[in-house]
């Protein structure tokens, strides 16, 4: 039987560990035929890394900071150089300093207002101009977001403004890319424990109170963002573009707190 993602080719960044959200992406693109290569952050990241893609058939590595063009440029140089050309990326990166994701959003500083934006929001924008020119024969990108763009959520402060920057982005890229077949598509995933979800402060009320009040009564895990993410990036998708697509059980559509809620 042909699967989903035979013949495809894609880049997956943001892998950090086996918690990461990446990592549930990869695994399900790779249990459909898709062929992956990834990108990581710095050497310290490496030996998590390399075991990971190791699992899903990958010895396609390359290093990337995207706060630095020069090895953005270098990252879609090697893909070049390697497969000629690609069909999807994965973008799953984000930061903040941390003593800024508790306490007042008015007191953002202007250096960490412009860091979030950059490593969380520009980046995508740079990774989509490289990824383009190598969609010769159109192509699938998706992102990640946080319901903290659209409402206010506890601390997330500069992440949200950063994220709702996203969501605009990926909406500009669509219309940019669409006349090449290029969709562009973020998914707005329900708390999950990872590394750079434990820099929010009070995450784990922030989980208990998702998973009492959301119409699925539970959180989601990495594995539910990778099966949406498959539908995204396969042709299953070929008419969606612009999207920001919810995976939180349902947590978006909620007014206010369930009857059955317990107190926490
Ligand atoms: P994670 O810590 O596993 O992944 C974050 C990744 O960002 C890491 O791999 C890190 O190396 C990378 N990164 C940070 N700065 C970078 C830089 N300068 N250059 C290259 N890479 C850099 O955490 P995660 O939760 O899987 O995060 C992935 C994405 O999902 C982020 O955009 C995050 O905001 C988003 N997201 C997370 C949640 C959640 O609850 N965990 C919910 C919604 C959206």
């Amino acid at each position: 039987m042909t699967k989903l993602m035979d013949g495809k080719r894609g880049l997956i960044m943001g892998l950090a560990n086996d918690k990461s959200i990446a990592w549930g992406i990869a695994k399900a693109l790779a249990e459909h035929g898709a062929e992956l290569a990834f990108s990581y952050q710095g050497e310290q990241l490496k030996k998590r890394v390399f075991p990971l893609a190791e699992k899903l058939g990958s010895d396609f590595l390359i290093e990337c900071d995207v706060s630095d063009e020069a090895s953005i440029d270098a990252l879609f140089g090697d893909i070049e150089a390697k497969w000629g050309k690609i069909d999807f990326i994965v973008h799953a990166i984000g930061f903040s300093d941390k003593n800024e994701l508790r306490g007042r959003y008015v007191d953002t500083s202007r250096a960490n207002f412009n860091l979030t934006m950059d490593i969380s929001v520009y980046s995508f924008t740079a990774v989509a101009k490289r990824a383009a020119a190598l969609m010769s024969d159109g192509g699938s990108m998706l992102t990640m977001t946080y319901y903290g763009a659209e409402r206010i959520m506890p601390h997330y402060n500069v992440m949200g403004v950063a994220k709702a920057a996203l969501e605009a982005s990926v909406r500009y890229l669509a219309e940019d890319l669409g006349k090449d077949r290029i969709r562009v598509n973020s998914i707005s995933a329900g708390p999950i424990k990872t590394l750079a979800a434990s820099g929010i402060g009070d995450f784990r009320y922030i989980m208990k109170w998702n998973e009492y009040n959301s119409p699925l009564r539970r959180n989601v895990t990495i594995d539910d963002v990778g099966g949406s993410a498959l539908y995204l990036l396969s042709d299953l998708s070929a008419g969606v573009t612009g999207e920001t697509h919810h995976v939180d059980a349902g947590y978006h559509v909620v007014g206010m707190k369930a009857v059955d809620a317990p107190d926490i």
